[in-house]
């Protein structure tokens, strides 16, 4: 048993760890170092019923004060971890203290991509991801004013189905031919664009944001050869793992921090988990997944692992958006030659698109239909053959396809 852990980044995998750690039977001294300002919080509600004033910032924080005190962690908020001293094993802090570890977790998760254009400084340009960008952009939020939306994935629409119900005029420029590309099949992309464009969003698909420009403040987005006014502009294209620490620490990093499947790095004393890391997914290949599941999944496997019990990890990646009266669901991971089988009716709102491989089910996304979710998740953990007539087959429940 190790004699004193350290974790650095207080968020979802953060909080996981401490929980694990703790119900597995560590004893020892544990201490979780965040840079934010607050204790560890969920994110999916900032795009969602945050960002819409529907759920109080209390609700955000992953575990109640009692927990930490319960659990004997030292929480320090506020602080970045700089440095990780693999020899003498100690983390240094900015604020210029140290902490001996004998066994560390990297759980940084990750931060905003940047978008390298010109005027992308201008006052009125935002990001998400964490409370105080939403509290920024919720201040900004107003009945008529011009949103421009960079980037169609989960965030960008997510943040157009809370602003155009609060009265904003919305347009979404997305690069790709589609929205949720890296997601979704072309069924979703195609149904979820055409809600968006009932709801009275403009989706600019193929078009590229080139500048933005203003007189002290945006004013206007450049794209796709085009001047758009807008007041303000949303930017979600995308995420960048907070790799950096454990790449100065000498540790493989390659859009990632690499782990394997018990979240160990090639040092024995190092671990890591969530957002932050690459990892061996399922089936063998290094994946990078940024999700809750993999966050609180990963965390628990890479608990394990400090504590001498290594466990692979092979759960089913699971992942959910939720716009306006949509709830949706995704198991397992796309690949560009599934087969795509639809069961039920998109213009119903409440459908799945099965994805099939080798006869059987490599991944679900289902909107407003929690049978087809839970019974393909389940079908992808246990690799049961299905018959494609079968899944279309909506007489068939669902409970009775395989
Ligand atoms: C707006 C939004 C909506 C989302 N919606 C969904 C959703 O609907 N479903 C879903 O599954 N996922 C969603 N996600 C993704 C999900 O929230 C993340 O995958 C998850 O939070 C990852 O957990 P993590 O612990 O790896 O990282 P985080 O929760 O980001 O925690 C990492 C923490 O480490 C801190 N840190 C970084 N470097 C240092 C350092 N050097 N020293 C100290 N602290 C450091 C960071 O500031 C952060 O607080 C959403 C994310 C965002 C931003």
């Amino acid at each position: 048993m190790p004699e004193r852990i350290v974790i650095i980044g207080a968020g979802q995998a953060g909080a996981q760890a401490v929980a694990t750690l703790r119900v597995e039977g560590f004893g020892g001294p544990l201490t979780l170092v965040g840079d934010e300002p607050f204790p560890p919080y969920q994110r999916p509600p900032l795009s969602k019923a945050y960002l819409a004033g529907t759920f109080e910032r209390e609700r955000l924080f992953l575990k109640p004060e009692s927990f930490y005190s319960e659990s004997r962690c030292e929480r320090l908020h506020g602080v970045a971890a700089t440095d990780i001293d693999r020899g003498a094993r100690n983390v240094v802090l900015a604020d210029g203290g140290a902490i001996a570890y004998d066994r560390l977790l990297i759980a940084t998760g990750s931060r905003v991509r940047r978008i390298p254009v010109a005027g992308a400084d201008l006052p009125g340009i935002f990001y998400l991801r964490g409370i105080a960008d939403v509290d920024a952009l919720r201040g900004a939020f107003a009945a008529g004013k011009r949103l421009a939306v960079v980037g169609g994935g989960y965030i960008g629409l997510e943040v157009a189905a809370v602003a155009i119900k609060h009265g904003l005029d919305v347009t979404v420029f997305e690069a790709l031919p589609r929205v949720m590309t890296r997601a979704v099949s072309p069924q979703l992309s195609v149904f979820y664009e055409s809600v968006h464009r009932k709801a009275g969003v403009r989706i600019e698909p193929n078009v590229s944001v080139e500048s933005f420009e203003g007189a002290g403040r945006l004013q206007f987005v450049h794209a796709g050869g085009k001047s758009h006014a807008a007041d303000l502009a949303l930017v979600g294209i995308g995420i960048v793992p907070n790799v950096e620490i454990a790449a100065a620490a000498g540790l493989a990093c390659d859009d990632g921090i690499v782990v394997d499947d018990c979240a160990r790095t090639a040092d024995p004393a190092i671990f890591a988990a969530g957002d932050c890391t690459r990892h061996v997914g399922r089936e063998g290949q290094l994946i990078r997944l940024e999700s809750v599941q993999n966050a609180i999944d990963q965390a628990k496997h890479a608990a394990l692992a400090m504590l001498g019990r290594p466990l692979p990890y092979r759960e089913v990646p699971w992942f959910w958006s939720d716009q306006y009266d949509l709830k949706l669901q995704i198991a397992g991971l796309a690949r560009e030659n599934d087969e795509l089988v639809l069961r039920g009716n998109p213009a119903a709102r409440k459908f799945a698109v099965f994805r099939l491989r080798e006869g059987s089910v490599a991944a679900v996304e289902a909107v407003n239909a929690a049978p087809e979710y839970v019974v393909g998740r389940r079908l992808i953990a246990d690799g049961t053959p299905v018959a494609a007539s079968r899944l279309a087959d909506t007489s068939i429940p669902m409970k009775s396809v395989a």
